[in-house]
C-alpha cells in the first residue's frame, strides 16, 4: 500500500467516525484532495486509490494538471482566489468553484461557461471571521451573491465555503463552522435551497463534520507537507 492510499483510507475512516458520533448519515461528506503543489503523477495515485474530487488554488499549476490527466475523468474544485483574468481558465475547465466572493466574478464565470457544459457549481466564500486580508464574502452580503448566482443560467448555486482564522483554537474553529451552517440556513430560509457546506481541512475536519460540513477539503493529510 502506498502512502498516500494509506493516509486516504484513514481519512475515510476517520470521516466515518466523525459522522457516526453526530448521528449523520455515512456517505454524506465529499473528500476533496487538494493537490496544489502536487505533480500530476501523485494526484492520479490517489485517484487509482478510488479519489474523484480535486481541488486546486493556482489556476496555471492547475491547467497544467488538467491537461495531463485529460484521460482520467477527475472531478476538479477550484479553490483559490478568484483573479477576474482567470475566471475564463475556471469557467471552462474546472467542475466546481468554491471561492467565489464578488458580483464582477459571477458575472464573468456566467458568461465564460460554455454551453455544452453542464452549469458550473458555485459556493460563495464566506469571510466569516471579518479577517482582514482575507478572501471572501461579508456575511451581509451572502443574499445579494446568492441571488445573483441563482439567476445566472449557466451556474448553479451549491452553498458556502468558509475557514476559521490560521491561529484558532478547536472551540474557535467550531464556532466559526456553527456560523457558516447558520448562514447556509437564512438563505435557505429566503428560498435559495443549497446542499453543500464546504469547511474543514486537515487540521479541523473532524470540527468541521461536527458542525455540518458536507465537504472537507484535504492536502497535507493525504500527500503530506507541500514544497
Ligand atoms: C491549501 C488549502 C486547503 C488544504 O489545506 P491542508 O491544511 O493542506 O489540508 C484547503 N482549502 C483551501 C482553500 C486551501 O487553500
Amino acid at each position: 500500500m502506498t502512502e498516500i492510499t494509506y493516509h486516504l483510507a484513514e481519512i475515510r475512516k476517520r470521516v466515518s467516525a466523525a459522522l457516526r458520533a453526530c448521528g449523520r448519515p455515512e456517505n454524506s461528506v465529499t473528500i476533496v484532495a487538494v493537490s496544489k503543489g502536487q505533480p500530476a503523477r501523485r494526484i492520479a495515485e490517489a485517484y487509482r486509490a478510488g479519489q474523484l474530487h480535486f481541488g486546486e488554488s493556482y489556476v496555471q499549476e492547475a491547467l497544467e494538471k488538467i491537461d495531463e490527466l485529460a484521460a482520467v475523468p477527475i472531478e476538479w474544485h477550484f479553490i483559490g482566489p478568484v483573479q477576474s483574468n482567470k475566471t475564463r481558465a475556471i469557467a471552462e475547465r474546472f467542475q466546481w468553484v468554491h471561492s467565489v466572493d464578488r458580483l464582477k466574478i459571477i458575472e464573468r464565470l456566467d458568461t465564460q461557461r460554455p454551453f455544452h457544459a453542464p452549469p458550473l457549481n458555485v459556493l460563495i466564500q464566506v469571510n466569516a471571521a471579518g479577517e482582514r486580508q482575507k478572501a471572501g464574502a461579508a456575511p451581509a452580503e451572502i443574499h445579494s451573491l446568492a441571488a445573483a448566482v441563482s439567476a445566472a443560467p449557466r451556474l448553479k448555486l451549491r452553498g458556502l465555503m468558509g475557514m476559521p482564522p490560521a491561529s484558532s483554537t478547536a472551540a474557535e474553529s467550531g464556532a466559526c463552522f456553527s456560523e457558516l451552517r447558520q448562514l447556509r440556513a437564512e438563505l435557505a430560509q429566503l428560498g435559495y435551497a443549497t446542499d453543500t457546506l464546504s469547511m474543514g481541512m486537515s487540521g479541523d475536519y473532524e470540527i468541521a463534520i461536527a458542525n455540518g460540513s458536507t465537504c472537507v477539503r484535504i492536502g497535507t493529510a493525504i500527500f503530506g507537507p507541500r514544497n
